[in-house]
């Protein structure tokens, strides 16, 4: 296009290109992270695939200038996988998640040739940590290159400490509850077998795990959803122990629209409305409803599923219970939920499929959060000043209930002793409506180490807001990171 007279050709906006894992609770943040760096002046591309494009698309998550969605596909079928699998949802097995994370490198070829393609070149690659392989394209075309991490820095570092001092390999050959202490951490955490993440002692991961650690340690830093004041002791010693920049930018959340983090989830739409959610709990006293939710991944069978809605029942506290439709398949599950809800009628609140989380934990009303600890999950709650009922399953929330637990004061264990796993697992011994009864009111009443949690809570929030605005401590490193990688990286 011919340039007016006196005009001046204005420089492209630095590009960032981003590798979500093609998992609900890894593309939330990263399609928090494409709007950020959209809404900054920044180009964003996020590379998804057809399924997840498709449900972001729908979603509107591309309606905004400078962000794109990137479609790239691979063949779940060669893997053993089902053949729609383009989305960990779609795993019906905990035997497949090692085929998935196969299969995901054969994108290594489509994206070589996508990012080949692109002139000028981007300025930077942000892929997830499980997404190791692209490293081979970034330094092929030297690219600049970060890893984004999912969870809390103080669980990357504990993974990083477990490494280094080889752990993982005592861990595995250890019996389940047997006690082994992270060597290197600021503060004391201790780990044991049936409560550390299974890629982290599998053998089949073995590989995987060490090709990611290769590709950070070779990377230009990492991005992490979380803020300074939430983990400044973790974030100055993982800083240490990589040699590199922690690139803290969250929390990506207090960003975020609702219909955006739902439109990566597909069709699971809240079996009751957004606005019906809110008028109810427009009704109840400030701080006095707990919120129930596990997440996107955690499936309760129904004797399960009984002792939570017996111990909300008992508790005698207001509530707001999230039970997914796959939680609901059998007839007697349906009539029991519905049965509870007739003798709850006005105090609870059961949302069948999914919930508008975000309106529901920002909601004056929402006092407490019986959470699964996902990072997401828990970020969330604490930007809004919501103390929580640890219950971790799987994966990095073990970790994610010792920081909140005992380093941040937020939570409070349910003190469920035997994880569950990632889909359904007959032989997990339920958590007790007891258990869940009196943590639930240990959370909500009053008393004074009720009242500690809350206190804490509310104020890593008023921290969270802060650091997430114009002077903020998130806010003006996302400044210095694009243009840090203006020039790629120069
Ligand atoms: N979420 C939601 N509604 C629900 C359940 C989950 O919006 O009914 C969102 C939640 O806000 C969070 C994400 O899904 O952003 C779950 O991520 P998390 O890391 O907590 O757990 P995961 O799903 O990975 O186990």
């Amino acid at each position: 296009q011919a340039l007016t007279a006196g005009a001046t050709a204005q420089p492209p906006p630095p590009h960032f290109v981003l590798v979500p894992l093609p998992a609900h609770g890894h593309l939330i943040p990263m399609v928090d992270l494409a709007r950020l760096l959209a809404s900054r002046g920044a180009r964003a591309s996020l590379v998804a695939t057809p399924l997840n494009a498709t449900r972001l698309r729908d979603g509107g998550v591309d309606d905004q200038a400078l962000l794109e969605i990137v479609e790239l596909s691979y063949s779940p079928a060669d893997y053993g996988l089902p053949p729609d699998c383009q989305n960990a949802d779609k795993i019906t097995d905990n035997a497949q998640l090692l085929p998935f994370f196969l299969a995901l490198r054969e994108l290594a070829a489509p994206f070589d040739a996508y990012v080949r393609a692109l002139a000028p070149r981007p300025s930077c690659i942000i892929s997830d940590w499980f997404n190791s392989w692209t490293a081979g394209v970034a330094s092929s075309l030297a690219i600049p290159r970060l890893f984004f991490h999912g969870p809390s820095c103080f669980f990357s570092l504990c993974d990083l400490k477990a490494t280094t001092h080889g752990l993982h390999e005592r861990i595995a050959a250890a019996d389940d509850r047997e006690q082994h202490a992270v060597p290197g951490m600021p503060v004391s955490v201790k780990v044991s077998k049936g409560r550390v993440p299974g890629f982290f002692i599998s053998p089949g991961c073995k590989e995987l795990r060490e090709e990611a650690m290769a590709a950070m340690r070779a990377s230009d830093g990492v991005v992490v959803n979380t803020f300074l004041d939430l983990e400044d002791k973790f974030v100055a010693c993982y800083e240490e122990a990589l040699g590199k920049p922690v690139w803290t930018l969250g929390p990506f959340c207090l960003h975020r629209r609702d219909a955006e983090g739902m439109a990566s989830r597909g069709g699971d739409k809240p079996g009751v409305s957004e606005s019906a959610i809110t008028a109810w709990l427009d009704e109840q006293v400030p701080d006095s409803v707990v919120y129930v939710s596990f997440g996107s991944v955690a499936r309760k069978l129904p004797k399960q599923l009984f002792e939570i809605g017996h111990g909300l029942e008992d508790s005698g506290k207001p509530f707001l219970w999230v039970v997914k439709e796959s939680e609901l398949a059998s007839s007697e599950a349906r009539e029991w939920v519905e049965a509870l809800e007739a003798r709850t009628a006005g105090r609870g609140l059961v949302v069948r499929g999914w919930a508008p989380q975000l309106a529901v934990l920002s909601h004056r009303a929402v006092g407490g959060f019986v959470t699964h600890c996902g990072w997401n999950s828990m970020l969330e709650s604490i930007a809004h000043g919501v103390p929580v009922v640890t219950w971790p399953h799987f994966s990095d929330q073990f970790l994610n209930e010792q920081l909140a637990v005992d380093v941040l004061g937020v939570g409070l264990p349910v003190g469920a002793t035997t994880p569950v796993m990632i889909l359904d697992d007959d032989a997990a011994v339920p958590v007790l409506r007891e258990d869940i009864a009196r943590a639930v009111s240990a959370l909500m009443d009053g008393g004074e180490k009720a009242e500690v949690r809350r206190r804490k809570a509310k104020e890593y929030g008023a921290k969270a807001r802060r650091a997430m605005e114009k002077g903020g401590d998130s806010y003006e490193k996302l400044q210095q990171l694009i243009e840090t990688f203006i020039y790629g990286g120069g």
